[in-house]
């Protein structure tokens, strides 16, 4: 998962702080909060040990102000406006208020507290007022509107061109033509609305700790392996329950218990509790804020004159409209439901050699995935694991990433972090040239959002005739360490490890004018092509070799391991796919609206599942009250982005199979056309400069075994 700032639009001029001296005490205040002083540290990071809680309120205001003023200069200047005056000045207009921004909402999602929740709270629903008072001031775009009339005659390169393009665009949907009565509504709504994806996440979280399956009969640990024993005994010591097991929510605890405990009723117990985050009807419950999100979105998109909120979203994206989406989802649908039928008859079939004469349920399906696994491939996660210690799979996304890009990585141990866990690391070009720093969280903590994704610090961009480097952030949630072993990942988190590596290359490789045009700053079905194609490098036999070593004798994964990974390939691709898909329609069911009618979640939720027919054994990837990536991230209306950009991944992919894993013209025009690209051009225009044509959808029907 790729986040982006929310205020994406709202960067700007840095102005040297409070260079003049001033006296009132407010001003002393201001002249010492670390976040609006000059970072003097390495690469400009943030100085974390430094910032206070109490620091970011007035370094929020001081910020605004700041770029409130910088945007009257640009109304005030007397010459006529140009590309440079008004567009780029604007561009630059809020970079101060973008670094208190990125610290603040990065530290709120991966080191969060009560306190940092409730300055959320606070500042919010400033921000989004400040953020329409810019999309809204009629002088600002009269301003921008003149130079928009020119643009033929104003001889922009292309970056230039989608700067102008876009920021008047973004000035369009921002509300700028609605009349005045229009323009209040719509700054109720955003406010609204920044409110309610905190509240939803704040509950989110809480429900995620809330839970927690405590053992303390060592008979109901059946099935588990020795390492998720041991897992969970110092998840129990870290709640105070030394000599029991705790069993959490988070991914890293919850899925190899469903993968291997063979005691049922617990399975669905956890089970249970993971799939009613948000709707349990009390203070944390979702359900009320989802019908509000949702209705206000969807009034939103018709203020600004479209049916719905998807259309409104989809408009930038490669997709264009819903129609598009629904044409890429529907075809995979079948085939997809059709192969875990299949599936659902081995593993009942499974479940009834084992005596169990009951239905297969939900909470069966990863337990019986994982038998079958084993009896017909030979394989279970827990041979391969040891073959995927973190630090090695680490090592092996540098190397690729070095093959493929002439990058270097070395960790940095006086770039200062957040947490004692996170670690640094300083990138340099093959000629030692400082490239990006780059941040990387491991491990899941309780004030931690769940889920992997990766988001910046910095972005990068050119000041002054500068190149301003990024400094990049990548979170994961693996398990932790314990006494006697190392952090083993699964083979599914060491993709997400290079999956999440991917958007931070896309970030680091970055060679862009703009900050809003820079980097990942691209439509959302384009995204995922950078992060989702070094996922295929993970699983390809030459770089297994590279990386995949036995944590304890340094063996590299055998050619009999290879084969047997390779077998179970495309297996349980059935589950996968529909599991997604399902919560792709899920997210279009409720913003394809163009009437809220809807009054009960659940049983709407219930409605648009069953019109696409799906099946009870399987659980759509994410349900309503706990779908963090369209009510509280980015992803709404497009959630469908993954399989979208897999097309495109797959595709790409497909160049390196002709002519070489490394091959450097192919990785060199790679770099160049998407990696270093941020949103140059019109996406499927950079596809085409790399692949030489438009993708098909083939490459991928074959790796999920659908075709
Ligand atoms: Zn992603």
């Amino acid at each position: 998962m790729k986040k982006i700032s929310f205020l994406l639009m709202i960067l700007s001029l840095v102005i040297m702080v409070n260079s003049c001296k001033q006296n009132s005490k407010q001003d002393d205040q201001l002249a010492n909060n670390p976040l609006l002083q000059e970072w003097d540290t390495p690469y400009g990071v943030p100085p974390f040990d430094q910032i206070k809680d109490e620091h970011y309120e007035p370094a929020f205001e001081f910020a605004m102000k700041e770029q409130k003023d910088n945007i009257q200069k640009i109304i005030d200047n007397k010459d006529a406006a140009t590309f440079e005056n008004t567009v780029v000045a604007l561009e630059f207009s809020g970079l101060t208020l973008s670094k208190v921004s990125s610290v603040f909402f990065n530290m709120l999602s991966c080191n969060t507290s009560d306190s940092l929740q409730a300055i959320a709270q606070r500042i919010s629903p400033k921000l989004s007022k400040h953020g329409d008072e810019i999309m809204m001031n009629p002088e600002l775009f009269e301003k921008i509107k003149q130079v928009y009339s020119q643009k033929a005659s104003l001889n922009l390169n292309d970056e230039q061109k989608m700067l102008l393009e876009q920021t008047y665009k973004e000035f369009e949907n921002g509300g700028a033509n609605l009349n005045d009565s229009d323009k209040k509504r719509m700054m109720e709504i955003n406010e609204k609305l920044s409110l309610l994806s905190l509240q939803f996440g704040d509950n989110l979280l809480a429900e995620t700790n809330n839970y927690k399956l405590v053992i303390d009969k060592e008979e109901d640990l059946a099935g588990l392996p020795e390492a998720v024993k041991e897992a969970a005994a110092l998840t129990a010591k870290e709640n105070g329950m030394e000599g029991k097991w705790v069993f959490t929510l988070q991914n890293s605890s919850i899925m190899p218990f469903l993968q291997y405990s063979a005691n049922r009723e617990l399975r669905k117990n956890i089970q249970t509790a993971y799939v009613n985050r948000g709707n349990n009807n009390d203070k944390y419950d979702n359900k009320a804020i989802i019908l509000e999100i949702v209705a206000l979105r969807m009034e939103k998109a018709q203020l600004l004159g479209y049916d719905n909120h998807a259309s409104l979203v989809l408009e930038d994206n490669m997709a264009e409209n819903p129609e598009n989406v629904y044409k890429l989802i529907d075809k995979l649908w079948t085939p997809a439901l059709v192969v875990a039928k299949q599936e659902a008859q081995m593993y009942t079939d499974m479940m009834k050699k084992e005596g169990i004469n009951d239905k297969l349920q939900a909470y069966d399906w990863r337990y019986y995935t994982e038998k079958v696994r084993q009896e017909k491939y030979n394989l279970s996660d827990e041979e391969l694991q040891p073959y995927f210690k973190l630090e090695n799979v680490v090592d092996g996304v540098f190397e690729v990433s070095g093959k493929l890009f002439g990058l270097k990585f070395k960790k940095a141990d006086n770039i200062p972090v957040y947490n004692p866990d996170v670690q640094a690391f300083e990138v340099t070009d093959l000629n030692g040239n400082h490239v990006a720093v780059l941040y990387m969280d491991y491990f899941p903590r309780a004030n931690k959002e769940g889920g992997a994704w990766m988001t910046d610090f910095r972005g990068q961009y050119v000041y002054n005739g500068e190149k301003v480097t990024p400094i990049i952030t990548i979170n994961c949630n693996f398990t932790k360490p314990t006494s006697t072993q190392p952090s083993l990942l699964t083979f599914d988190e060491a993709s997400t490890l290079f999956h999440e590596f991917g958007h931070g290359l896309h970030g680091m490789l970055s060679d862009c004018l703009y900050p809003s045009t820079s980097g990942t700053n691209v439509p959302r079905d384009f995204v995922e092509l950078p992060s989702q194609i070094m996922e295929n490098w993970a699983s390809e036999p030459e770089v297994l070799k590279m990386y995949a070593r036995h944590y304890k004798t340094n063996e590299p994964i055998s050619d009999e391991l290879l084969a047997k990974m390779k077998a179970a390939g495309t297996f349980n691709q059935g589950f996968t796919t529909v599991e997604y898909l399902a919560a792709s329609y899920l997210d279009l069911y409720w913003h394809t609206m163009t009437e809220m009618k809807e009054t009960d979640v659940l049983a709407a939720e219930k409605n648009a599942l069953e019109k696409i027919g799906l099946m009870p054994e399987i659980v759509s990837r994410y349900r309503s009250t706990y779908f963090a990536h369209i009510f509280s991230g980015e992803y709404s209306s497009g959630y469908y982005s993954y399989i979208w950009s897999e097309v495109l991944d797959s595709d790409a992919f497909g160049a390196f199979k002709e002519k070489g894993l490394f091959d450097s013209a192919t990785s060199e025009s790679l770099k160049k056309n998407i990696f270093a690209n941020g949103h140059k051009d019109d996406p499927m225009t950079m596809f085409v400069n790399f692949r030489g044509r438009e993708p098909k959808i083939d490459a991928l029907l074959e790796k999920r075994g659908l075709n």
